[in-house]
């Protein structure tokens, strides 16, 4: 893998490096395993780690125009968050306030809240609106770690509005350095015009949206909230198997409220990812590992809505799945863009270890994106996407609460926070 014995940038003396490194998505004894390396340096070239090792011996080897001495700080890969909803108007601190004062997140939805509440307001916006306001709140993710992210369309609603809300985040990654992966959501809500209509929603999502997002190749994934009140185990199965039929891959919001048998049809139509599975069934867990399934948890959802019952995650790991970790980034359930965050609720609610959770955004999230031979981890050959923590060991990462502890950021070899 060295090419050339120069180098663009070296990282210096680091208390740990953490590597990460994981073919495939790490579970059980390998997820609490982080591929430390003491007082080690990375060496990156054309935006790629060239060398990892001891500091000696690659200051010895290279030549290089940037040092970045890392000396009592712990480096790291780029967090990955696979799963946020960050383009929309208005924010909904209100909905907070009718939370505190006792109404649940299905009687804010009943009464015109929730999800349909940004949708109006995404609908009348124009696409620049979009853009300058997503790129804002993404590059604001990139200065606390997050060097790729999953991003949903799900608040227009109708096929000229979802592809508006996909050419945003197309575009946004085009002009900000987070490397952003495009998942369709038309299936996040019923909009209040196919309230008592669903069979047309339904037929217009897979007739006229998904072709229409297919044709201009605007999305990866295909994803969809099935939950009682919103998309029907069998409604969900028909619109899966369509968007399956044109090329989508499938991610799933599954069983976050719920145990109406989302994780074992996510395992039926062989999804990537099922996503929240706060109530997920035992035979659920059962479904996800037999066929492969990523589940990603977002313990910071569970938090701001207040409530007190997490996603088992120790059960999903003592069963031997690869469990992620996202943020859920979204303007009503979870207004949370901090990964940082994320992992020390994963350690002081769902009982992981820190090295659990910190390969739950890294290597286990690039997985969860199907990315994890391109980045999550630190080893030669792979993206330099790297984070240097001004932290003294890795377990103090969930430990300092509510904190950004990232000191510098790079991404695909380009220093964008130092
Ligand atoms: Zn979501």
């Amino acid at each position: 893998m060295i090419k050339n014995k120069h180098l663009d940038i070296i990282i210096k003396n680091a208390s740990q490096i953490v590597t990460a490194t994981s073919n495939i998505p790490k579970t059980g004894s390998a997820l609490q395993n982080l591929g430390i390396i003491e007082g080690g340096a990375i060496g990156i070239a054309d935006g790629m780690i060239s060398c990892v090792g001891n500091t000696e011996e690659i200051l010895k080897t290279f030549t290089v125009d940037t040092i970045m001495d890392a000396s009592q700080k712990v480096v790291m890969p780029g967090f990955v968050d696979p799963h946020t909803h960050p383009i929309f108007v208005k924010t909904r601190e209100n909905e907070l306030e009718m939370r505190l004062q006792g109404k649940s997140y299905k009687e804010i939805s009943q009464t015109g809240g929730g999800i349909r509440a940004s949708i109006q307001d995404v609908r009348n916006a124009s696409l620049e609106e979009l853009v300058d306001l997503g790129v804002r709140r993404i590059n604001k993710m990139l200065t606390m770690g997050t060097t790729t992210i999953e991003a949903k369309s799900g608040y227009g609603l109708t096929t000229e509005s979802e592809i508006k809300m996909l050419n945003a985040i197309k575009m946004i990654n085009e002009m900000s350095d987070m490397e952003i992966i495009p998942t369709f959501l038309g299936a996040h809500e019923y909009p209040e015009e196919y309230k008592d209509d669903h069979e047309k929603y339904i037929e217009i999502l897979i007739n006229e949206m998904l072709p229409e997002v297919k044709e201009q190749s605007l999305a990866e994934y295909c994803d969809i909230f099935c939950e009682e009140h919103v998309f029907t185990v069998s409604e969900s199965r028909k619109i899966l198997n369509a968007a399956k039929e044109l090329g989508f891959k499938i991610r799933f919001h599954a069983d976050e409220l719920e145990p109406i048998g989302g994780a074992e049809l996510a395992a039926e139509v062989n999804a990537v990812s099922a996503d929240h599975l706060v109530a997920i069934s035992d035979k659920g867990i059962q479904s996800l590992k037999e066929a492969g399934v990523i589940p990603i948890l977002l313990p910071a959802t569970t938090f701001s809505l207040g409530l007190s019952k997490y996603a088992p995650a120790r059960k999903m790991i003592d069963a031997g799945l690869p469990i992620a970790l996202s943020t859920d980034f979204n303007p009503g359930s979870c207004n949370c863009d901090s990964q940082q965050f994320v992992t020390s609720l994963a350690c002081l609610q769902m009982k992981m270890l820190p090295a659990e959770a910190i390969n739950a955004i890294t290597i286990n999230a690039a997985h969860s994106l199907e990315r994890g031979k391109l980045i999550g981890s630190l080893e030669v050959g792979k993206q330099a996407d790297v984070i240097i923590l001004d932290i003294p060991t890795y377990q103090y990462l969930p430990y300092h609460l509510g904190s950004n502890t990232v000191e510098s950021v790079i991404k695909k070899g380009k220093i964008i926070k130092s």
